[in-house]
Formats: structure tokens, sequence, C-alpha cells
């Protein structure tokens, strides 16, 4: 088996008004959600990157552009089954994916295991989620906005 594997980063501001979306999930409670083109799902979109990393097909940017106007308002979970769809064709099957959400909110402990059933099921592989903060230093610290980081094994 040939193996190949990815990195992907993505970081998005809070906004005012739109619901917060990441890993997947809706988080109703939150008072801010993120500012995109898309629905600003930094945990699928940083999947997305470093799958297409992997498989040498270039990145989020070059796939899914945000003059394209059928990719606005995308939701993360559209992008990532797409992304799947595009390495399939191209001949590699995903090993796995893991990312890392970065930042103050949400706190992706209490819905870990949803976030990862809602990623697995939409990229046909397993992915695992976790969160950390930056003890209060950064633009994270900060609260001014949500960052992710992804690695993706594939193989083909
Ligand atoms: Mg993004």
């Amino acid at each position: 088996m040939n193996l190949r594997v990815g990195i992907g980063t993505d970081v998005h501001a809070y906004a005012e008004g739109v619901p917060m979306w990441v890993a997947g999930l809706e988080f109703p409670a939150e008072p801010k959600g993120l500012a995109g083109h898309s629905d600003g799902d930094v945990a699928a979109h940083a999947i997305c990157d470093a799958l297409l990393g992997a498989a040498g097909l270039g990145d989020l940017g070059s796939n899914f552009g945000t003059d394209d106007p059928a990719w606005a308002g995308a939701s993360g979970v559209a992008f990532l089954a797409e992304t799947a769809t595009r390495l399939a064709k191209a001949g590699f099957k995903v090993v796995n994916a893991s990312v890392q959400v970065i930042g103050e909110r949400p706190r992706m402990s209490a819905r870990r295991a949803e976030a990862e059933r809602v990623l697995s099921a939409a990229l046909g592989a397993p992915v695992s989620v976790s969160g950390t903060t930056t003890d209060g230093l950064g633009f994270t610290g900060r609260g001014e906005g949500l960052a992710a980081t992804a690695v993706a094994l594939i193989s083909y």
C-alpha cells in the first residue's frame, strides 16, 4: 500500500448575526458565528485542505474558489463530501483524518463524539476531532476568531 500525508490549516473570524458551524455541527447557543464565503467551518475546511494536499490536487481555494457562486454558503460537510469524491476519482482512498480546533469558543469536548460521527460519515473514513486553547495568547486567545489544523492520510 502506498501512503501519502497532507496538512491543512484554516482560520475564520467571529461574526455577529451568523450561526456557528464547526466540525459539521451547529452550536445554537453561541452568540457569534464564523465569517466567510461559506459557513466558515474551519474544521471541515482544514480537513479538505489536508486531503487535497495529500493527493496533490491543490487546495480548497483552487477547488472551490470564492468566485464560484456554486459554493457560496456551502456547508463544511458538503465541501468534505465533494473532496472525498474528487480524491476517489483521482484513485485515492482516505485512510483517516484528524483535526484540532484551536480557540475559545465553542468548546468542542461536549460534542466531540457527535462531530466525529458527522465528519466521518461525510468523508467515508474515520475522522477524529480534538480541541485546544492558546492560554489567552494570539488572535484565538483574544477571541477574535477560530482556527483549525488537520492532517490526513490517504492511500493508492
Ligand atoms: Mg475556510
